[in-house]
Order: structure tokens, then C-alpha cells, then sequence
């Protein structure tokens, strides 16, 4: 007999879509809170970015101490940090341990790519569709699908007739690659290629860096946690993160008081030197007015530039790594183990693709615009992410009158507080845009959120409504709000993936809420407690119909 294939739809009160650290915080929410949940997740394991990522070199950039969730008091004593700054295969391992702790992976479904998602106004349903012919029926539909889930491999022409291997830093090989011997080229020195880039020259035969874009990048001083500060937090690790809550970033540290030209020169260098030893982004938040100033900025940024041609032998390509048309950390402030030392490794050469690009791919390797040709046995793309709405756009997402997702944000998304859409009922975006979300340490944010929609969901089902949806008028407010703060700053001046910029074609609007977590997380509370204000709540089908 011929398989059928079920057309009953499995119901569900929610369907949330990827098990990074977002969704399996939103699971075991809405576990405890009573709903029946099914997470479905493209990969075979949980993890996310950690499951993605495994590029050599990878790791987090806010250190682990902070990096790691807070929702539960046990899991900071339980997990022994072995550095600073964690490495992927940690990450990914104190993940695991999470979802077995709380037994996760058996509302999981792995290796399912969810494909489709249809309000149905009839039942107040979302229909859910994956690439395994899965059909799900469920109330509320969570997009848990990461701001930086979607990996973007540029469309040069002739990739296909490449003869050596090439891999994307956001899909790594799960085996490893070596690179012992190689003739390796990189493409791209954001975040990822900065991180990869010192990793891959140790190894590899010979490896050429092809720069579009300088990024300004701090050291991490990584190594081992100084056991009296991790004791200091875990003595009270509940109250260290209500800190990180009601803070801008969701970092812990004590906020600048002075702005940057009301001091003296040497006053400035030596707090960014200070900072500098520091490592990692305490430099970023020297002063109050870096953000906001150009004057200000500026000093900054030469304090970088100093540094990389201190530590740069030849003249010629400390310039060319020094960031110049873009003002210091309005990219996102990269977190580096000896990047620019690698500079000075013989093996390890640098092109500027800023005015002569790739062109295209050849069998042996690339040509630049010049008619210049490179031989590679591996091409490593290191070009980051169609960054906060790419997960998005690639579900067909059709709220009310069956229209499309994509075709509202056509001029760049629009939503109200990063959580919900007009016109798309009961669907949720955790970590959204126009919310702090890439910002900030992330994973503060993600529990921020999905504790707001775990407590909205149990609202809706003691007041028995139906649905909720963002009004159009508050989320015009919110999108105007989030654009008129983001114009205040210096951060709309650069070219970056907070503005789409790195997507061709992609609308340029800067998706993130760059407020501040503090006052974000206010103005929910006080949506939240005024009945959902700038929402409206629809009594017909109440939750926990079916
Ligand atoms: C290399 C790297 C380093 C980072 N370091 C830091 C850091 O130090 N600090 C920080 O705050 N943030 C960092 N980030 C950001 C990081 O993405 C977040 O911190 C966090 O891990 C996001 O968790 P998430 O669950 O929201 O999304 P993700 O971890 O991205 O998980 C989303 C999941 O959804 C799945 N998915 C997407 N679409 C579908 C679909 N249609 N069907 C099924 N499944 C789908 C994906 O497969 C993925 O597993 C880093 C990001 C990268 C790429």
C-alpha cells in the first residue's frame, strides 16, 4: 500500500520555531505555565548560533560569566566556565546540558525546517508547514529563529565551478576542517573572520585576507576567570542579573559619567588605555558622548588606530586594517585573540577589495575587478548573516487577509516593541527588530522576552481572549520612535548589518532599538500592565478553545 501522508494537523497551543537559546527558554516557559509546546529546529541538535557556528576560532564576545542564562538560580553554580571567553564547543556543551537538565529535546523536532506559517481568521489558528510535510495547528506561533541564523554566501558568479572546498563560517563542517598545507583565502573580516582568521593562518600553508571593509577590534585578554570576581557574582548570581536586566546593554558595568572632550588628552588615553587592558568592550563604553559625538568619536577611534599600527609591521597594511569611514563602534566592535599580529606572520597576506571587488569564482580560486587572479585549495566565506529579518523572510509568514510577511516589510521591517506585528495575530518575534535584541548581551534580552510573551499568553488565557495583535498605529509610533533614537546617534553613519547594508537589494533601515535594554524593558512592563496597551485583545476563540 502507497504511504499516505496525515492532513490532520497535530494541535498544539504553540509552535515555536528554532532551539537556540531563545527557544528552549520560551519551551520550558510554556511548559511550566501549562501549554502544550513542539519546537521544530532545522539542525540535529539544540544550540543555535553554538550548534552553527564551529569555525575555528569561535567564541563568545561577552564573557561567559554573563553570557549564559539567568533564569535559573542552580545553573551558574553547576557550570564551571573554563575561560573568559567561552569557545564554541563549550557554549554548545553548557547548552546540551541545559536541555537535559530540563529534559527539552523531547519537544524538539530536529532536522525539520519550518517552511510555511498561515493565520487561518476562521479558527484564530496558525497552520504551520515544514520541508518534511509536518502540519501543525496551533494558537500561537514564536519565532525563535535568531538574528543571526541566516547565513549569506555573496552570489558570485562561477562558485559552482570551484574545484577546491569552500565553507561558510555559519555552517561549519560538524567533523572540522584542516587546514594543514592549504593555500586557504578568506573572505570578509567582520566578527567571524576576525575571530577565524588568526586560527586558520596558524595551520594553513599560505593565507590571503580579502578586506572590503577595516573593522575597528579590540583584544580579549582572554584566559582564565579570576576565581574572586566569579565567586563575587555567584554569591548572589540572581541579583548580578537583575543588574544586567536594568541595564542599556545587558552587561554589568559601571556606566561613563564624563564625556570625552570635557577631559584632557592624556586624561582620555589613559582611560581608554586602561580599558584597553581591559579588553573586550569596555573600551565602547569609555565615555558618554562616543556614541553621539563625531569629536568625541574621533578620539576613540585614533586610539585604535594607534594601537593596530603599533602592532602592525608594515606600514603600508596597518593602514589598510585601520577603519577609517565610519565612526568607532557603530559597526559591532569586534572582540580579537592576536588578530592584527597575525598581520606579521609571512604566511598571511592582506588585499584590499574595497574599490577592485571579487568579481567571481574561478575553478582554482578568485578574480578581483583588476582581472588580478588567486589559486586556493579552500575558500572560507567569513560574510555574516542576512542579520534579524533573514530567518524571517525565508517562512512564507501570512497573517490576516493572507498577506504576505515579506511584502509588509518590503521598505524594511515594522513591528511594535520587536514582538509583534499588525496584521499578524498571535505571532511572536523573540528578540525582533525594533527590539534591543544585537545590542546587548542577547541572552539577557531573550529571557526579557520570552518571560513578557509567557506572561501575555497566561494574561490572554485568564481573560479569555482570542488573540492579540499590534495595532497599526502603535506600531507606527514604535517604528518612528525607533528610528527617531537611532537618528540621534552616530550609529546610522556606517555601512553595517544593523542597517541591512550588507545584504544587496536589502532596504536600509537600522533594525535594532538602540534605547537601551533599561528603558525597553520599562516601556514593556507598562504596556503589560496597562491590559496590553497598543494591542488589541479579541475575546472570539478564546485560548484554551480548540
Ligand atoms: C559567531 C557568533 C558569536 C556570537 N557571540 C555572541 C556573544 O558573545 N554575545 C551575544 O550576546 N550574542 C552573540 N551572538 C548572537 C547570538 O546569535 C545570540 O547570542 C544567541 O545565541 C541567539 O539565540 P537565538 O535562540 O535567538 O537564535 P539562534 O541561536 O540563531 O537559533 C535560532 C535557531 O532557529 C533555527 N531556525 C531558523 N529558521 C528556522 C526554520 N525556518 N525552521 C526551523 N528552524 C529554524 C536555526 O537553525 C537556529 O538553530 C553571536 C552570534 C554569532 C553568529
Amino acid at each position: 500500500m502507497p504511504e499516505t501522508i496525515s492532513t490532520t494537523p497535530r494541535t498544539l497551543d504553540a509552535v515555536i520555531v528554532g532551539a537556540g537559546f531563545a527557544g528552549l527558554y520560551q519551551l520550558l516557559r510554556l511548559r511550566r505555565a501549562g501549554f502544550s509546546a513542539q519546537v521544530i529546529e532545522a539542525g540535529d541538535g539544540v544550540g543555535g548560533t553554538w550548534y552553527w557556528n564551529r569555525y575555528p576560532g569561535a567564541r563568545c564576545d561577552i564573557e561567559s560569566m554573563e553570557y549564559q542564562y539567568g533564569f535559573d538560580p542552580e545553573l551558574p553554580l553547576e557550570w564551571n566556565w573554563s575561560e573568559r571567553y567561552a569557545t564554541q564547543p563549550e557554549i554548545l556543551r553548557y547548552v546540551n546540558h541545559v536541555a537535559d537538565k530540563f529534559d527539552l529535546r523531547k519537544d524538539v523536532t530536529f532536522e525539520t525546517r519550518v517552511t510555511s506559517a498561515n493565520f487561518d481568521e476562521a479558527t484564530n489558528r496558525w497552520l504551520v508547514e515544514t520541508d518534511k510535510d509536518d502540519r501543525y495547528s496551533a494558537r500561537f506561533c514564536i519565532m525563535a529563529t535568531g538574528c543571526l541564523s541566516s547565513f549569506q554566501v555573496p552570489k558570485f558568479p562561477g562558485l559552482d565551478s570551484f574545484e577546491g572546498d569552500w565553507y561558510h563560517t555559519g555552517a561549519w563542517p560538524h567533523e572540522g576542517v584542516d587546514f594543514t598545507g592549504k593555500t586557504v583565502g578568506v573572505i570578509g573580516t567582520g566578527s567571524s573572520g576576525i575571530q577565524s582568521i588568526p586560527q586558520i593562518a596558524k595551520q594553513a600553508k599560505h593565507l590571503t585576507v580579502f578586506q572590503r571593509t577595516a573593522n575597528f577590534s579590540v583584544p580579549a585578554h582572554n584566559g582564565p576567570i579570576d576565581e574572586t570576581y566569579k565567586q563575587s557574582l555567584l554569591r548572589d548570581y540572581p541579583a548580578f542579573r537583575k543588574v544586567a536586566r536594568e541595564s542599556a546593554s545587558g552587561i554589568v558595568r559601571a556606566p561613563a559619567q564624563l564625556r570625552a572632550l570635557d577631559v584632557s588628552p592624556e586624561e582620555r588615553d589613559h582611560e581608554y588605555q586602561m580599558r584597553w587592558e581591559i579588553g573586550g568592550f569596555a573600551l565602547g563604553g569609555a565615555f558618554i558622548d562616543l556614541g553621539i559625538n563625531i569629536e568625541a568619536n574621533e578620539t576613540a577611534a585614533e586610539f585604535v588606530r594607534n594601537k593596530i599600527r603599533a602592532t602592525v609591521n608594515d606600514p603600508t597594511t596597518a593602514e589598510l586594517l585601520c577603519p577609517k569611514d565610519y565612526p568607532f563602534a557603530t559597526k559591532r566592535l569586534c572582540v580579537d585573540t592576536e588578530y592584527f599580529e597575525t598581520y606579521n606572520r609571512e604566511n598571511v597576506q592582506l588585499v584590499d577589495v574595497k574599490n577592485n571587488p571579487v568579481t567571481s569564482i574561478t575553478p582554482t580560486g578568485l578574480k578581483l575587478a583588476d582581472g588580478a587572479e588567486y589559486a586556493f585549495d579552500v575558500i572560507v566565506f567569513a560574510t555574516g548573516f542576512d542579520a534579524m529579518t533573514g530567518a524571517l523572510s525565508k517562512i512564507d509568514i501570512r497573517g490576516r487577509n493572507g498577506i504576505k510577511l515579506t511584502d509588509k516589510w518590503e521598505a524594511g521591517p515594522r513591528t511594535y516593541l520587536g514582538l509583534q506585528i499588525a496584521g499578524f495575530p498571535n505571532l511572536f518575534t523573540i528578540t525582533g527588530p525594533g527590539s534591543p535584541s544585537v545590542l546587548t548581551n542577547m541572552i539577557v534580552s531573550i529571557e526579557q522576552h520570552v518571560d513578557w510573551i509567557t506572561d501575555c499568553l497566561e494574561y490572554l488565557r485568564e481573560h479569555e481572549v482570542g488573540t492579540i495583535e499590534a495595532t497599526t498605529e502603535a506600531e507606527d509610533q514604535w517604528v518612528e520612535h525607533v528610528n527617531f533614537v537611532a537618528d540621534q546617534t552616530l550609529y546610522t553613519r556606517a555601512n553595517s548589518w544593523y542597517i541591512g547594508a550588507n545584504v544587496p537589494g536589502k532596504p536600509r533601515v537600522f533594525m535594532p532599538y538602540i534605547g537601551g535594554l533599561n528603558m525597553y524593558s520599562k516601556k514593556c512592563e507598562k504596556v503589560a500592565e496597562a491590559g496590553y496597551e497598543g494591542f488589541a485583545l479579541d475575546a472570539k476563540e478564546p485560548v484554551g478553545t480548540r
